[in-house]
């Protein structure tokens, strides 16, 4: 089956309108993770994503992609370095465990804060690591993930990187605004992260309906199953309009979730006793992706830091979207024990 392709900006290469991201086969068995690989690229879908922290998900997709022509995939990862020789470290573990030559698209995964980028283009910095790969012919294209607008807006300005990975679903929409028209403008190209919301929004045909409507701009779900796969490529393949139906429907789950969606934008910040706000509100789309383990690593500080929040109220006065993060802060707290007492104490 053939899926339609467009042009990934300006590095010219010609990708499935959707992608598949490599978040949710960390918690499937090897054999179905390869299995679901395999169904993906014959559902016509040749753009793969995945990164150095997402366990063993390299090594499922590198065990699936076994077989298929390497210059008709767009293989893309992430590594979380700041510096170079740890970047070095991370690019060769990515190649060998994907078993290819070279990974199309290599990007600086979640570059969170200014003192993050600094790090990363100082001497010795990843940014030297990516510049030596690209000329090894290791890297094609140099990329970035980051969930804050300002700084991806600065970040692309740069001129140094060839494609964007943002979150951008119809309530984390924030990116339709300037992100994706800088990126039409820079001619790069653009990653929809989180169409479904981190797993927070269930009606695949909504999400996808409404990304559809950008043009150039390619989502990147994380699939777990064959099923999943299957209805987005069905979805992608056929929806071209949004129905009023459709867009009732949006509106009625923006209001709905809104008062209680952290967009991860960290404008909340500084918290007096230093809680990490937005990863301890978004912690229950990282437990709906990712093994017990690594969600416990992700945001189990972050949600026992929550319980010390004081209601001083200082946060909510700071947040654009007027969330009651004290109110909210208490729910996740509460979430998280639940879940961690369902899962016997695991999560
Ligand atoms: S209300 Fe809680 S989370 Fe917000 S700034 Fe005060 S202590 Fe921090
Ligand atoms: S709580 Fe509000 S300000 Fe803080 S990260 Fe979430 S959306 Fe942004």
């Amino acid at each position: 089956m053939e899926m339609e392709r467009v042009r990934l900006g300006r590095t010219g290469l010609m990708v499935s309108r959707v992608a598949f991201g490599g978040i949710p086969i960390m918690r499937a068995p090897k054999d179905e993770a390869v299995k679901l690989v395999r169904e993906t690229i014959s559902l016509g879908i040749n753009f793969i994503d995945t990164a150095h922290g997402y366990a063993d998900s390299e090594e499922k997709i590198g065990e699936g992609i076994k077989g298929a022509a390497r210059e008709d995939l767009v293989i893309a990862s992430k590594s979380p370095a700041d510096g170079k020789k740890t970047f070095d470290e991370h690019l060769d573990l990515s190649l060998k465990r994907l078993n290819v030559d070279y990974i199309d698209i290599y990007q600086f995964h979640n570059i969170a804060s200014k003192a993050k980028l600094d790090a990363i283009m100082s001497p010795g910095g990843a940014m030297e690591g990516m510049d030596e790969a690209v000329k090894a012919g290791k890297v094609r294209f140099p990329a970035f993930s980051s969930h804050s607008i300002p700084l991806a807006m600065e970040i692309m300005k740069s001129g140094l990187f060839d494609v964007v990975q943002i979150p951008f679903n119809y309530i984390d929409n924030d990116a339709e605004r300037e992100i994706i028209p800088l990126a039409r403008e820079l001619d790069m190209g653009f990653i929809a992260m989180k169409p479904m919301g981190g797993g927070m929004l269930d009606n695949a045909g909504l999400s996808f309906r409404y990304l559809m409507q950008f043009g150039g701009i390619v989502p990147d779900p994380g699939i777990e199953t064959i099923e999943e796969i299957r209805e987005i490529a069905e979805i992608v393949n056929e929806a071209r309009v949004l129905s009023a139906e459709d867009m009732a429907e949006i509106e009625r789950i923006r209001k709905e979730f809104g008062p209680t969606w952290c967009h991860r934008c960290d404008y909340c910040q500084p918290c007096p006793q230093g809680i990490p706000i937005s990863t301890a509100l978004t912690a229950r789309s990282g437990m709906k992706r990712f093994t017990p383990e690594r969600a416990r690593a992700m945001s189990g500080s972050a949600i026992a830091k929550a319980g010390t929040c004081a209601a001083c109220g200082e946060c909510t006065t700071r947040c654009p979207y007027h969330l009651d993060i004290p109110e909210l802060l208490k729910a996740a707290v509460e979430h998280w024990n639940r879940a961690a007492g369902a899962a016997s104490c695991s999560v």
